[in-house]
């Protein structure tokens, strides 16, 4: 608190507020804050869930709390968001940080090399040194391996988190030396609010987008700020609708180039958005439709094609979704999807 001088009044100075925000993730987040308000955090951890889920942002606000310099905030992972040290983690040029991430399709054994031997060294600044290693499945044998020594032996001055999206494919040696977060995709509320506050959406828009990102908060946030996702997002629906009138054939050779694109669950999730509405129009209930913006074609589908095909569509496009998180074959399974579309014009 200072005083001004002119009026004499006593004013608060108002201090930016740098703390990494973390949507989601309560009890992760908890777990972390209470480990380090009680001094008591691993030496190692490995986030794993999801891609775009919010591992990386847990991260580094867990790496921002590792080193803040009075981690005692009850919101979050306790961060003050004030000090030196969680400026610098908010601007990304902490010296105690290092993010790695795979260089090509691969994180090089000279990558966690340069982990091990830097972690042997003492912090510049703070209590710790944290590394940040995302994709960890992408480390070959040998490259998890060099890391090993360091999660058996650390220096008390290290904190190493592993980010993987795939566990699986991790060595249970890496695995076991880590404490192991489970992290989930994010309910639609948490999406929906977080896009609200970041972005100030109508909730309409924000529940559409909260829709396609399927719990993905990093897909909804990287939506929302792309000034043209709406332009391709409506294109994608024309795209849609002109199947409709495709021949067995054409539908075909449109399966072959839709399975390649890489927001093909994205895609997926706009069809089941857009044919949920057209059987909410169907049952009278234009209040709960998301698409209010193509009312129009939507009526019109509604009012020519029988409810039950959309029904049928509706349950092949669910299926063929948790087909593709199965690896099953993409080219079958999109082409069997695109000769289930109903017929219409
Ligand atoms: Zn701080």
């Amino acid at each position: 608190m200072g005083i001004d001088k002119r009026s004499g009044k006593a004013y608060y100075l108002t201090m930016k507020d740098f703390r990494i925000r973390v949507y989601g993730h309560v009890w992760a987040q908890e777990l972390l804050r209470r480990a380090v308000q009680q001094g008591a955090t691993r030496h190692a951890y490995l986030f794993a869930g999801p891609e775009h889920i919010g591992k990386m942002t847990l991260a580094r606000a867990f790496a921002q709390a590792l080193t803040c310099e009075h981690p005692t905030g009850q919101e979050g992972v306790g961060a003050c968001g004030r000090c030196r040290s969680c400026r610098l983690t908010a601007e990304g040029m902490h010296p105690d940080h290092r993010i790695f991430a795979p260089e090509g399709s691969q994180l090089r054994i000279d990558q966690i090399r340069e982990v091990v031997r830097e972690a042997a060294l003492s912090p510049v600044e703070g209590r710790y040194k944290v590394f940040i290693i995302t994709e960890f499945e992408r480390a070959n044998v040998n490259a998890a391996n060099a890391l090993l020594k360091t999660l058996e032996e650390p220096s008390a001055s290290t904190r190493i988190i592993l980010i993987s999206h795939q566990p699986s494919g991790l060595l249970d040696t890496i695995i076991s030396r880590c404490q192991l977060l489970r992290l989930r995709p994010l309910p639609e509320r948490e999406i929906v609010s977080a896009l609200q506050e970041q972005h100030g959406l109508s909730e309409l828009d924000a529940l559409r987008l909260a829709r396609l990102s399927n719990g993905r908060i990093g897909r909804a946030l990287a939506l929302a700020e792309t000034p043209d996702s709406w332009q391709s997002y409506n294109q994608r629906l024309q795209e849609m609708q002109a199947i409709l009138r495709y021949s067995p054939a054409q539908r075909i050779a449109h399966a072959q180039m839709l399975e390649k694109h890489p927001q093909l669950e994205t895609i997926l999730q706009e069809w089941l958005m857009w044919w949920r509405d057209v059987l909410l129009l169907q049952m009278q209930a234009p209040d709960l439709v998301l698409n209010r913006d193509h009312l129009a074609e939507l009526t019109h589908l509604a009012q020519t094609i029988p409810g039950p095909q959309i029904r049928r569509f509706i349950e092949a496009t669910m299926t063929t979704a948790g087909y593709l998180r199965k690896n099953v074959s993409r080219p079958l399974a999109m082409e069997a999807l695109l000769l289930k579309a109903p017929k219409h014009g």
